[in-house]
C-alpha cells in the first residue's frame, strides 16, 4: 500500500510540474509579447511625436501591424521546438524495435510452396538462447495424421521445440524437415501456411468476433466461421452476445472470459484449416467449467488432424499416438500412455503427481 502510495505521489508531482510548465507557457509568451509591443509603442510613439520626426504616424502604425503579425509565427516556432523534443524521446524507443535484427531470413531461391503428405522430422536438433542450451540433439518424427504430445517439467524446452516448426527461430544444429525438405529451404510465408497455432496467450484484436476468427481472410466467410466456432465449443457463447458474430470483443478481447478467448483462438485455427495444428495447451489458468469446455474443443479439433500438442494436463494426451517426455532439453522417454506408465519413469511420476 505504501509503495503504491509513493508511486502515485511521485507521478502526481511529475504531472503537476509538466502541466504547470505547459499551462504557463502560453500566458508567459503572451505576456512577453504584450510587453515588447508596449515598449515598441512607447518608444515609437515618442519618436513620432518628437520634433525631429524620424518617421510619420502612418509609417509607425504600419510597422506596428506588421510586427504584431509576426508574433504568432514566432510563438509557433517555440512550440514546434518542444514538440520536436518530445518526438526525439519517442523515436529512440521506436528505433530500438525497428532496427532490431531479423534473424530468420528467407534464403535466395527458397521454394514458395511446400507439401506435407508424409512426415515431419526433427533430426539431432540443437538450440540455445544466447549461451543457454535448450535443446540437445533432439530427434523426433511426426507422421501425417498423428497426434504427438510434448510433456515434461516447465522449462524443459517444449515451447521452443514447437516454435522451431514455423521458424519463429531457426535450428542451430541438426535439421528440421517436412517430407524431406529442410524448412530453411522454404519461404516463411509458404511454410507458415501449413500451421495453425493456438498458443498459451490468446492473441486477439479489437474487432468483431467474425474478423478475429477469420483473421487474415480478406473476405470472411460467416458460415465457415460458424462451423469453426461449433467445433471449438464457442458457437453457443457467441450466439448469446448482443450482436453475435459481429460483436466487438474489446482490446485484446477484454470483454470475454479467459476460456472464451481461448476457444475463439481455437476456432481461428480451425477456420484456417491447416494441415498441422500446434497447440500450446493452456488450461491451467481457467476455472474447471471453462477448462472442460476448452478441453472438449481441443479434443474435437485433434480428431483426424496432424497435431503437435504441448500438454500441461496429462489427462488430455492419453489418446495421443506418441508422447514425448522432455527434461532439460533431452527426450528422456517416448511411447504411448500405457507404455510410459508401464515404464515407471518420469512420465509415470508426472501422472501420479497430477492424480494427487
Ligand atoms: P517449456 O515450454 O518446456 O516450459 P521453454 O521452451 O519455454 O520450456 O523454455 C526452455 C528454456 O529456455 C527455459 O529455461 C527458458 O527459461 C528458456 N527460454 C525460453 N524462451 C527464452 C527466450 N526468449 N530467451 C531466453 N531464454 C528463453
Amino acid at each position: 500500500k505504501k509503495n503504491f502510495h509513493n508511486q502515485n505521489r511521485e507521478f502526481t508531482r511529475l504531472q503537476m510540474r509538466i502541466m504547470r510548465k505547459r499551462d504557463l507557457a502560453s500566458p508567459m509568451s503572451e505576456f512577453l509579447g504584450s510587453l515588447v509591443l508596449t515598449a515598441l509603442v512607447w518608444i515609437g510613439g515618442n519618436m513620432v511625436f518628437d520634433d525631429g520626426k524620424t518617421f510619420t504616424g502612418e509609417q509607425f502604425i504600419g510597422f506596428v501591424i506588421v510586427f504584431s503579425q509576426l508574433m504568432r509565427p514566432v510563438q509557433g516556432i517555440a512550440s514546434a521546438v518542444s514538440a520536436i523534443h518530445k518526438g526525439m524521446a519517442s523515436i529512440d524507443r521506436i528505433d530500438a524495435i525497428a532496427d532490431s535484427e531479423v534473424t530468420v531470413l528467407d534464403k535466395q531461391g527458397a521454394a514458395n510452396s511446400v507439401a506435407f503428405e508424409n512426415k515431419i522430422e526433427y533430426s539431432n536438433v540443437e538450440f540455445r538462447y544466447a549461451d543457454k542450451p535448450v535443446l540437445n540433439k533432439v530427434s523426433l518424427e511426426i507422421k501425417k495424421g498423428q497426434t504427438v504430445a510434448l510433456v515434461g517439467p516447465s522449462g524443459s524446452g517444449k515451447s521452443t521445440m514447437a516454435d522451431l516448426l514455423p521458424r519463429f527461430y531457426d535450428v542451430q544444429g541438426g535439421e528440421l524437415k517436412i517430407d524431406g525438405v529442410n524448412v530453411k529451404d522454404v519461404e516463411q510465408k509458404a511454410l507458415r501456411r501449413l500451421f495453425g497455432i493456438v498458443s498459451q496467450e490468446s492473441i486477439l484484436f479489437n474487432d468483431s468476433i467474425l474478423n478475429n476468427i477469420a483473421l487474415g481472410d480478406v473476405n470472411p466467410d460467416l458460415n465457415r466461421a460458424i462451423e469453426a466456432a461449433k467445433i471449438a465449443n464457442a458457437h453457443e457463447f457467441i450466439e448469446k452476445t448482443e450482436e453475435g458474430y459481429h460483436s466487438n470483443i474489446g482490446d485484446r478481447g477484454t470483454k470475454l472470459s479467459g476460456g472464451q478467448r481461448q476457444r475463439l483462438c481455437i476456432a481461428r485455427a480451425v477456420y484456417k484449416n491447416p494441415p498441422v495444428l500446434i497447440l500450446d495447451e493452456a488450461t491451467s489458468a481457467l476455472d474447471t467449467e471453462s477448462e472442460k469446455l476448452v478441453q472438449e474443443a481441443l479434443e474435437n479439433v485433434m480428431k483426424n488432424r496432424t497435431v503437435l500438442v504441448i500438454a500441461h494436463r496429462l489427462s488430455t494426451v492419453q489418446n495421443a499416438d506418441k508422447i514425448i517426455v522432455l527434461e532439460d532439453g533431452n527426450i528422456v522417454e517416448q511411447g504411448t500412455h500405457a507404455e510410459l506408465v508401464a515404464k515407471n519413469g518420469l512420465y509415470n511420476k508426472l501422472v501420479k503427481m497430477q492424480n494427487l
